[in-house]
């Protein structure tokens, strides 16, 4: 796997694609700069080797040419958080942009315009890429985020570098980690899989059952397994056709031998609202008129003690309904049990969909080892497919 280490950026231009797709509110300010942040590791290693680095990205889902999806917006930011004047140009191909890269010294930094001002982009059009890779000497994928698409600027490209690509510190550090949890793992390993629905997860849990010794289901996902086995779940959200196939994944993980935990008691609300009454219940003992929203005290107690006796850990999807306060118990209590556990030494990885947003919003994100930036890219990861991004790189 190539990685910066491999090459020596004195003099040369760095062409990185970086997933600066950040937040903007209504006076377009950047509002979470993570993926920002996330990138500066490999900015900075190139500018501190003399080398000078061309930035491309997407931002949000443009059509054509339109100001409010313009990087500009990000430029000020992008300086803050680097350290180092990031100059801009308005377009990411054709003369302008040729001249401000020729323009450009070592230990400097440009950001081009939006990639996906060009239909081209997403399409993965040779000739355009071709474009974009005149613009440096050796190109860096460093966008997790976009790993999982076979667009221009992060697949398509790399055929115009043969030797002079490689991964950058973010895209090296998250395939390392995924690899340290599905392939390299210290056992026993503990996948938790949380979430509204098991049909968005069925890819994920069938690949890491040849991986994992523990499986926790909870979240929404887990009352379609509990219907399935007979129990009583009132108003709980369900997935009556994919009750089958929850019986059939119960059945390959006793094959497999891995131990599968799903909640034994739920908080249950009369209303789909953070003030609704509640009351604990069996899970598999809902009455009508209730629905099952978040783990009991049984469950958090049960996942507790799995988690402890684990040495690696993946966390992907919450407990409950945790945008909801009253809701939130759960999801927080398991936070806390993994933060345990990595102290007592496991290897935690939590990330896919929408996870990143509960840990981080619940102050997780420091006391796990390691926190995805890719949902989708994370996601397909788990499922055990190949990435195109990735797999460019790798050709
Ligand atoms: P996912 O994107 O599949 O990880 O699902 C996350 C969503 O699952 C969150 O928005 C949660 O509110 C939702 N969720 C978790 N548990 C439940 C539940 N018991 N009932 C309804 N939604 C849930």
């Amino acid at each position: 796997m190539k990685t910066l280490k491999d090459f020596n950026f004195k003099n040369k231009k760095a062409l990185i694609r970086v997933d600066f797709n950040v937040p903007l509110n209504d006076k377009l300010e950047v509002t979470d700069a993570t993926r920002i942040q996330a990138a500066k590791s490999t900015i900075i290693d190139v500018l501190e080797q003399e080398g000078s680095c061309i930035l491309m990205s997407h931002l949000g889902r443009p059509k054509g040419f339109q100001d409010a999806f313009s990087l500009r917006h990000i430029v000020e930011k992008a300086t803050d958080i680097l350290g180092v004047k990031v100059k801009f140009v308005a377009d990411c191909v054709g003369d302008k942009v040729e001249e401000a890269v020729a323009n450009l010294e070592s230990g400097e930094v440009l950001l081009l315009e939006n990639l996906r001002f060009y239909e081209e982009e997403k399409k993965g059009d040779v000739a355009f890429a071709e474009k974009l890779s005149k613009l440096g000497d050796v190109y860096v994928n460093d966008a997790f985020g976009t790993a999982h698409r076979a667009h221009a600027s992060t697949t398509i490209i790399a055929q115009f570098f043969a030797e002079n690509k490689c991964f950058g510190n973010l895209l090296a550090r998250e395939i390392e980690s995924i690899d340290k949890v599905l392939n390299n793992s210290e056992r026993p390993v503990l996948a938790i899989l949380g979430g509204a629905k098991v049909s968005s997860k069925i890819t994920v849990i069938e690949n890491i059952l040849d991986k994992v010794d523990h499986l926790i289901i909870g979240g929404g996902m887990s009352f379609t397994f509990i219907k399935a086995q007979g129990g009583k779940i009132g108003n709980s959200i369900c997935e009556d056709d994919k009750m089958e196939l929850a019986l059939d994944i119960l059945k390959q993980a006793k094959e497999k031998g891995v131990e599968v935990h799903i909640p034994v008691d739920v908080i249950a609300a009369d209303d789909f609202s953070n003030d609704a009454n509640t009351q604990t219940l069996d899970i598999n003992a809902i009455p009508d008129g209730w629905e099952g929203v978040d783990a009991g005290p049984k469950s958090r107690e049960n996942f507790d003690a799995v988690a402890n006796k684990c040495k690696t850990i993946l966390w992907n999807g919450p407990l409950g309904v945790f945008e909801m306060e009253s809701f939130a118990g759960g999801t927080i209590a398991l936070g806390n049990s993994i933060d345990k556990a990595t102290k007592n030494g496991a290897f935690s990885l939590v990330g896919g969909g929408d996870s990143v947003a509960a840990v981080k919003q619940f102050g997780f994100a420091e006391k796990v080892s390691y926190v995805s930036t890719g949902g989708g890219a994370m996601l397909e990861m788990l499922e055990g497919k190949n990435l195109p991004g990735i797999e460019a790189i790798l050709k």
